[in-house]
């Protein structure tokens, strides 16, 4: 499908002191103690050339880049689409943090097409509903199973932030609502999320994480968000809208009525929530990827952000 390749591989250094240690001082300063988040280590982040692909009359731009390593020393990837050379603007879509829910590439087992790869194809099928975008998309845990990551660590409970309410607990007893790993952000998928948003850092039009299963249409899920601080709940109210999923807040403080009235600790939804980032869970009604469902919330996610 490639019609062009450039000659050089791009190489992009970032550096720890400057955009990991800023998002752990940040962090500090909120929650009002500098007992975490540790700083994650550098990454080099490796860009593949640029490939150049046909959709009808539009050339879209795919360029893969590994930004950081599994537990298990492989490569996390993230592909970004681009029509336009040197737009910034970002929608980035994260897949694959439950690898038992399909969210990912692949299956779990690598025997089957993921949702994030469906998603990737409905874009390339799609270039006109998001000329103005960038579409970043990264399947976080691939070498993780059911909920967790190679270390056994669920990364969706492994933030620690102002709303995160990460507090240390025993894998053996620990519940499906609390925070989890031996230190806020101890994971080397964990950190490697970040590195993924800092390389498009105020661009980011949305950050949406994938997830199922939500009977009987799905739930839209807003990282943590009030006051002035509203852009995710409007972002979410949207999306569930446009989509028919159901609209909810289940936001990591107590007493918050939801759901899980204790919350949901370590959520890095309300972590880049918190940061500035629009950022939306969705939970997809079915297990298995469908191209229904894939098309349903890939044009409510960008009608979202083209209205
Ligand atoms: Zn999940």
């Amino acid at each position: 499908m490639a019609s062009y390749r450039k000659e050089q591989p791009i190489l992009k250094l970032f550096v720890a002191g400057t955009l990991m240690g800023s998002m752990a001082i940040g962090c500090a300063s909120k929650s009002g103690t500098s007992e975490y988040p540790v700083a994650p280590k550098v990454t080099d982040t490796v860009g593949s050339v640029p490939e150049e692909i046909q959709s009808g009359t539009t050339t879209i731009e795919s360029q893969q880049e590994t930004i950081g390593e599994t537990a298990l020393g492989n490569p996390i990837k993230m592909v970004t689409l681009s029509q336009k050379p040197g737009l910034k603007e970002t929608l980035m879509i994260v897949g694959g943090i439950h690898p038992g829910e399909k969210t990912g590439w692949l299956s779990q087992d690598k025997s089957q097409t993921g949702w994030l790869t469906m998603v990737k194809q409905w874009f390339m099928d799609n270039p006109q509903q998001w000329k103005d975008l960038n579409v970043a998309m990264v399947d976080i845990n691939p070498d993780g199973k059911g909920r967790q990551n190679p270390n056994k660590v669920d990364l969706a409970r492994n933030f620690a932030c102002t709303s995160c309410n990460w507090t240390k607990t025993d894998p053996n007893t620990r519940d499906y609502a609390d925070a989890d790993g031996p230190e806020p952000l101890s994971e080397p998928e964990s950190q490697t999320l970040i590195n993924a948003v800092n390389i498009s850092g105020p661009n980011i039009r949305l950050l949406v994480f994938l997830h199922n299963v939500f009977q009987p249409s799905g739930l839209v899920d807003p990282g943590h968000c009030d006051g002035s601080a509203d852009k995710s709940c409007l972002a979410a109210q949207e999306i569930a809208r446009l989509s028919g999923a159901k609209y909810s807040k289940i936001w990591s403080y107590r007493g918050n009525g939801a759901q899980y009235p204790e919350g949901l600790a370590g959520q890095p939804a309300d972590y880049f929530s918190e940061r500035g980032y629009p950022t939306v869970d969705i939970e997809f009604p079915i297990a298995n990827p469908s191209k229904k469902q894939t098309s349903l919330f890939c044009k409510a996610i960008v009608s979202s952000l083209n209205q």
